[in-house]
């Protein structure tokens, strides 16, 4: 699921909802019979408040992911030596020397 998600609409009706891979999802046809012009205008009403609660459901899962990744690249290693408050991060070399530079360099 990408971040280009929108409500594609038919007949001014929620039709789906998209990302720039394709459609995720379809709503379901509503139905107009004769003489129930009122139902069918709520209808079409509660149709597009659900079309827009669910794009905005799904751009929060979206943001979320972008959230969670980032703090996985952004995730801070701290030095072993016992008193030593170093942090660095992954780009840093953290996850991979188990102690900061001044300690690498003392050993
Ligand atoms: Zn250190």
């Amino acid at each position: 699921m990408s971040k280009e998600l929108k409500i594609v609409y038919q007949n001014h009706k929620p039709y789906g909802i998209r990302d720039d891979t394709g459609f995720l999802f379809f709503f379901a046809k509503i139905s107009r019979f004769s003489d129930q012009d009122e139902r069918y205008r709520e209808e079409i009403e509660e149709k597009h408040k659900l079309a827009d609660k669910l794009l905005g459901f799904l751009q929060a899962q979206v943001e979320t992911r972008a959230v969670e990744g980032k703090e996985e690249t952004e995730k801070l290693y701290k030095c072993d030596v016992p008193g030593c408050n170093v942090m660095r991060t992954k780009a840093q070399g953290g996850n991979i020397f188990t102690v900061c530079d001044e300690h690498w360099d003392k050993r």
